[in-house]
């Protein structure tokens, strides 16, 4: 077999994006232990060509030192060169760890929630984009017309995910014109925003081979459908067993999941900036587009930000094993690893703190009366980015689970994006999301 050809060294930064360097296929076994060089102020750009003030200036350097486990190959079509890459950890040297490494903060964030409770986070990305390109020809929503129109790219993208070891659990057209969608299998929770990553990078890669772009913007123009990145979140225990529902808590809930619940809940504003955290993710955000208006939990609301989703079996064992909490704000500007880290951490501080579940909103939250959303501690989400920031800002316990650089660094970049969008025409403004995302 030929040794020639690129790896990829893949590292995925505070604005969610994939950055990269790569390296001769030959030489990628001398990469492994010492990985390679980057400016610690690139994990201060933004999602353009700018660099956000930070902690660093130009001297400090981290090494991107690859976790051959990520390791994962497209493979050659239709004169397209076969693509190889892995996933790398940001570390000051190998086998230190580096505070404002993404990736770091995920795996931490998980350990401590395992070391607490004994109880593993488990993680599936939902990921809805929009594809665009010359002669697109958009069909009806959710119609076979929209799949079968995109065929060829929706046969090799699930070939290519599942020669990348992340195989989609469905593939399909969705709401909006030109939106389709892909849901990602569940996995423990750092391989999960690891089969994130991949899977966006591997839909962007199938869609060019098919002369298309994807962007997942949460809002890619004013009038399109929002592209959500909504997350699945269960709990297992030692045994693998999904804890979520194995109890006579509210909502069906097990004890310890209700408390990881209302945590989520209780941080939930200051998380919104983590996990909805660009200007146009408040375009997307907002009653009455599925994508949660309201801090609240609800069976199956799909207007919640927290919806409880029961398996669905006749065997009450398979039933149990698919039960899960979806969180319908989050988008693909996140970063898919600082996102489980901060909902890792504030369910972890629920059950810390033995917080109970407020009532759960019955119906869409935006159509309850002010009293009723009142009596039940309903608020509306941040409506921006600025005051998403503000939410994050105040909430001193979110403020504990970050490195300084990290949420220094986070928040030069955010500020920047916020003001960045005061000054731009929306439809600049959108397409230079659309382009990044
Ligand atoms: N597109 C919606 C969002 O922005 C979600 C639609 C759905 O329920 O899949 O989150
Ligand atoms: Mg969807």
């Amino acid at each position: 077999m030929s040794d020639s050809g690129l790896i990829y060294l893949l590292w995925s930064d505070l604005v969610g994006m994939t950055r990269t360097r790569a390296v001769p296929l030959r030489d990628f076994e001398k990469r492994l232990e010492s990985g390679l060089g980057w400016a610690c102020a690139g994990q201060a750009m933004t999602p353009f060509e700018h660099l956000a003030d930070n902690p660093w200036g130009p001297v400090d350097e981290v090494r991107q030192i690859p976790d051959p486990e990520t390791r994962f190959e497209i493979p050659p079509a239709d004169g397209h060169p076969a693509l190889h890459a892995v996933i790398c950890d940001s570390r000051p040297a190998p086998g230190e760890e580096w505070g404002a490494c993404v990736r770091s903060f995920c795996r931490n964030a998980v350990a401590d929630l395992k070391a607490e409770t004994g109880l593993d986070l488990i993680a599936a990305f939902e990921l809805e984009f929009l594809l665009e390109g010359p002669d697109f020809v958009t069909e009806a929503p959710f119609s076979f017309a929209a799949a079968a129109y995109q065929h060829s790219l929706l046969t090799s993208l699930e070939e290519m995910l599942s020669a990348a070891g992340v195989a989609p659990e469905t593939v399909e057209p969705e709401y909006g014109r030109g939106q389709y969608e892909i849901s990602c299998s569940p996995r423990a929770a750092l391989k999960a925003a690891d089969a994130a990553l991949i899977s966006c990078e591997i839909t962007r890669e199938a869609a060019r081979r098919h002369g298309l772009r994807a962007s997942f913007s949460p809002k890619p123009t004013l009038d399109h459908v929002g592209n959500g990145s909504h997350i699945h979140l269960s709990l297992a225990d030692s045994k693998g067993r999904n804890v979520t529902n194995d109890g006579a808590g509210p909502l069906g809930l097990g004890e310890t999941a209700a408390r990881f619940s209302a945590g989520i809940l209780a941080h939930m504003d200051a998380l919104i900036a983590i996990i909805a955290p660009s200007p146009v993710s408040y375009h997307r955000l907002g009653p009455h587009h599925w994508s949660a208006g309201y801090r609240c939990i609800g069976w199956q609301n799909r207007e919640a930000a927290l919806r409880v989703m029961p398996g669905i079996s006749r065997d009450p064992e398979i039933a149990a094993k698919g039960f899960n909490l979806e969180i319908r704000a989050a988008d693909c500007t996140a970063s898919p690893y600082l996102a489980l880290g901060v909902l890792a951490r504030a369910g972890l501080e629920g059950i810390r703190r033995d917080l109970a579940l407020p009532p759960p909103a019955k119906i869409d939250p935006a159509e309850m009366t002010e009293e009723a959303r009142e009596e039940a501690g309903i608020t509306p989400l941040p409506a921006s980015l600025d005051a998403a920031l503000e939410a994050l800002k105040e909430d001193d316990v979110v403020r504990g689970w970050f490195p300084d650089e990290l949420y220094e660094s986070f928040l030069s970049i955010k500020t920047w994006e916020a003001d960045f969008a005061k000054s731009t025409a929306p439809d600049i403004l959108f397409a230079r999301y659309r382009h990044a995302y």
